[in-house]
C-alpha cells in the first residue's frame, strides 16, 4: 500500500464537509453558542470520514478542564463532546479523536478513500489520551498544537510535530513498532521540548465523561 507522506491541502476537506445536526444541551451558555458552532465547523473538515457517518453532534458546556468526550452518551452516528470556554480546533479533533477509538470500524471504509488518512487507519486506533494526542496530531498540521498536551507542553512548531506524530503511527502500524508511544516522547525529548510529566488532572483524561447530560 502507497502511503502518502504529502500535506493534505486544507481545500481537499473542505470540499467533503460532512452534513449533520449540531444540537446544544442546556448547560451551553448562550453566549458560547456561536462560538462553539465555529469551533466545530471549522474542525469538522479534517474528518471527512465523518460524512454520511455521524447524524449529529451533541454539545455541553464544562466549566473546568478545556473539552471532554461523554463515551456514554455517543454511538457511533452521534456524538457528544463538551466543550469550556478554553476550546481550541485541537481540543475539538482530539475529541473526535476519541469516538474514531471507539467506533474505528464505523469509519474505517470511509477513511480509506482518503489516502492521507490510510497510515492512521491501518490497524485499529488505540485507546487512550496520548494516543489520542498523536492521531490528532498526526491528522494535519492544522491540528499539531502542542500547547496543551498530554505530553505537557510541548515547544515544537507544528509542522515538526505533525510529521513526528505520523512517523510515530508508521513505526506502529507499518514496523509493528508496539513502544511507538515512547518513541514519541523519546522525540519529543530529542527536540528540546518540555514533555513534563503528566498532571493527575490531565490522568482522569476526557474519555471518562459522566453518564447524565
Ligand atoms: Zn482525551
Amino acid at each position: 500500500m502507497k502511503l502518502e507522506t504529502r500535506q493534505l491541502e486544507l481545500t481537499e476537506y473542505i470540499k467533503i464537509k460532512p452534513r449533520l445536526r449540531l444540537k446544544f444541551t442546556k448547560s451551553v451558555p448562550y453566549s458560547l453558542k456561536r462560538i462553539f458552532q465555529y469551533l466545530i465547523l471549522d474542525t469538522l473538515p479534517y474528518f471527512p470520514e465523518f460524512k454520511n457517518k455521524i447524524k449529529m453532534i451533541l454539545v455541553g458546556y464544562t466549566v473546568s478542564g478545556v473539552a471532554f468526550y461523554n463515551q456514554y452518551e455517543s454511538e457511533k452516528d452521534k456524538i457528544y463532546i463538551k466543550l469550556s470556554a478554553e476550546a481550541t480546533k485541537k481540543s475539538v479533533a482530539h475529541e473526535l479523536t476519541h469516538h474514531i477509538q471507539f467506533f474505528y470500524s464505523h469509519f474505517k471504509d470511509e477513511a480509506m478513500k482518503y489516502s492521507y488518512l490510510r497510515l492512521l487507519y491501518m490497524k485499529k486506533i488505540p485507546h487512550g489520551e496520548k494516543a489520542c494526542d498523536i492521531y490528532t496530531f498526526a491528522r494535519h498540521v492544522d491540528l499539531a498544537n502542542g500547547r496543551s498536551s498530554y505530553f505537557g507542553e510541548i515547544k515544537l512548531d507544528s509542522k515538526k510535530l505533525h510529521e513526528i506524530s505520523r512517523e510515530a503511527i508508521k513505526k506502529r502500524n507499518i514496523e509493528g513498532y508496539r513502544q511507538y508511544i515512547r518513541w514519541f516522547e523519546e522525540k519529543l525529548h530529542a527536540h528540546h521540548s518540555r514533555g513534563s510529566p503528566h498532571t493527575r488532572k490531565n490522568e482522569e483524561g476526557c474519555g471518562s465523561g459522566k453518564r447524565k447530560i
